[in-house]
């Protein structure tokens, strides 16, 4: 009789769990994977798919108005909130049946139920009370919203989670946070028609991103109506009926019909049992503390994805999911490389981010050449749209190679994706100029730029 009931229990099946259980059942392995909630997890669920298809959704309203420029008449055009969310729903519930159809065909068996740990090789499943054995176990329970601290009337308070299902479009709509899921939301109720107020504590948006992405995204966002108020935090909510009084710290108050928070997200590692089995926490972020092949401080026990609260993107999930099957079952170690890891904050314009921020690379080299160009797009010289793009190379001066890249505007994170194999390979400046533009595009102005806009070099004593 074999020594456990299963070789590897995966703990949560989003991202990085399902392709966790994928591969290590493809190397033979016998893999139980539970799911407390619906297969795929928040990205599938409630992140990034529903969100994108939201910002598909919202941003019709700018090719609507962009389209007179060109000749078209178009009829006043309506929008039917309850119809984007049935359908949004039916392609989420088509991909939580792929995804489970995807699990099953590998091999691994899916467990619909909330798992907690009992000790070093054992879980229990709540919704049975029955317990497994592992050779190995993989919590991949990624994390969840954060709603700060316990203000009054924190309870009329939504997430991204409740904002996917909303009865209603809110007239008017108040944000906390000035981080990708704010902004993003604030992009989608924006083009969808609601009056939007984005509410900041710092001095300005996306703290971390390169500055001159920060100022044009915020620039940008305020063209469209977006009112950006930084320097204060929410300090109470009052309900009346339906409506909303948001009590800002700086004295001043505003009425909406529903109020949101995204304000950051904790690894959900509350109630898993890890104490049961000495499974450190990392002290510095809250997510499981793990080595370079995600091994937590019991040597059975694994963590990948949001959980470990290193870089809560969907792909580095995933890419950490594989690379602990290839090390523990395929015979091969595989550490995961998390630098130079492309980014976009799906707001309207998008921004499109890999690598080093000006100031970083400013920090770590004594030689940094800044390229940045800001333009009107070709397509607002005739729609009149009043936008403009921006580029910027951050260029290591000293060895030529291009250090980060940064975009805003339409088709950034595309854009980013295919810049980022470039930066990924140490290209140099050099090899951007040796490439021939594809023109008429906005992406050429990364291979035109020919002057350096900004030149920092650091004296020896600094
Ligand atoms: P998850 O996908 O969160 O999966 C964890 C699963 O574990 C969940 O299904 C949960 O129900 C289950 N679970 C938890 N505890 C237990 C338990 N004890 N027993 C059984 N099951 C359990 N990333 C991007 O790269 N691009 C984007 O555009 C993007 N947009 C986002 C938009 C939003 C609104 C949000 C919230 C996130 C977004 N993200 C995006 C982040 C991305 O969703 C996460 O980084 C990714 O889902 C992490 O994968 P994971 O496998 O670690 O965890
Ligand atoms: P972020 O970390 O991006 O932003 C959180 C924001 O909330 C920041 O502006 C932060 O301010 C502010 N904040 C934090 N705590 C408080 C507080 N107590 N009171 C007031 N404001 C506060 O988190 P999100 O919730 O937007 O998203 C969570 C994560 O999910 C992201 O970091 C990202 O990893 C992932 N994600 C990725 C997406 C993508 O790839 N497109 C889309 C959505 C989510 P400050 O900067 O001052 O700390």
């Amino acid at each position: 009789m074999a020594e456990f009931d299963v070789d590897l229990f995966v703990i949560g099946g989003g991202s990085g769990g399902v392709r966790a259980a994928r591969i290590a059942a493809g190397y033979g392995a016998r893999v139980t994977i539970a799911e407390e909630y619906r297969m795929g997890g928040t990205c599938v669920i409630r992140g990034c798919v529903p969100k994108k298809l939201f910002v598909i959704g919202s941003h019709f309203r700018h090719e609507l108005e962009d389209a007179a420029g060109y000749g078209w008449t178009v009829p006043s055009a309506s929008f039917d909130w309850p119809t984007l969310i049935a359908n949004k729903d039916k392609e989420i519930a088509r991909l939580e049946a792929a995804y489970t159809a995807n699990v099953e065909k590998s091999g691994a068996q899916i467990v619909k139920s909330r798992a907690v740990i009992e000790d070093k090789h054992t879980v229990r499943l709540l919704e049975n009370d029955r317990k497994i054995t592992a050779r190995y176990i993989l919590i991949a329970t990624g994390g969840a919203p954060n709603h700060g601290a316990s203000i009054p009337g924190i309870e009329h308070v939504i997430s991204s989670n409740e904002a996917f299902h909303l009865k209603k479009l809110p007239k008017r709509i108040v944000i906390q946070g000035g981080g990708y899921i704010a902004l993003e939301f604030a992009g989608i109720f924006a083009g969808f028609g609601s009056d939007v107020t984005v509410i900041y504590r710092g001095d300005n948006i996306l703290r971390g991103f390169d500055e001159d992405v920060r100022t044009h995204v915020r620039a940008e966002m305020e063209k469209q109506g977006i009112t950006i108020l930084t320097g204060c935090t929410v300090s109470k909510v009052d309900r009346h009926g339906d409506e909303f009084t948001t009590h800002l710290s700086n004295g001043s108050s505003i009425a909406s019909e529903q109020v949101m928070f995204a304000i950051g997200r904790h690894p959900a590692v509350a109630n898993l049992g890890l104490e049961n089995a000495g499974v450190a926490i990392n002290p510095n972020n809250g997510g499981i503390a793990v080595d370079h092949f995600s091994r937590s401080s019991v040597d059975s026990i694994y963590a990948i994805g949001d959980v470990t609260h290193r870089f809560n993107l969907t792909p580095v999930a995933i890419r950490e999911g594989h690379a602990f099957a290839d090390t523990v079952f395929g015979k091969r170690e595989v550490k995961v490389d998390h630098a130079n890891i492309p980014t976009a904050v799906f707001s309207q314009p998008e921004v499109g981010t890999v690598g080093l921020t000006e100031t970083e690379a400013r920090a770590q080299f004594s030689h940094v050449d800044i390229y940045k160009t800001s333009f009107r797009p070709i397509k607002a010289t005739m729609s009149g749209r009043d936008t403009r793009v921006l580029m910027k190379l951050v260029v290591d001066g000293s060895t030529d190679r291009v250090l980060g890249c940064h975009i805003v505007g339409d088709a950034a994170a595309e854009i980013t994706q295919a810049v980022a194999i470039a930066v990924k390979m140490k290209a140099t400046k050099a090899d951007f100029d040796a490439t021939i533009a594809l023109h008429p595009t906005a992406a050429e102005e990364l291979v035109t730029m020919r002057t350096p806009t900004a030149r920092h070099v650091r004296q020896a004593a600094e």
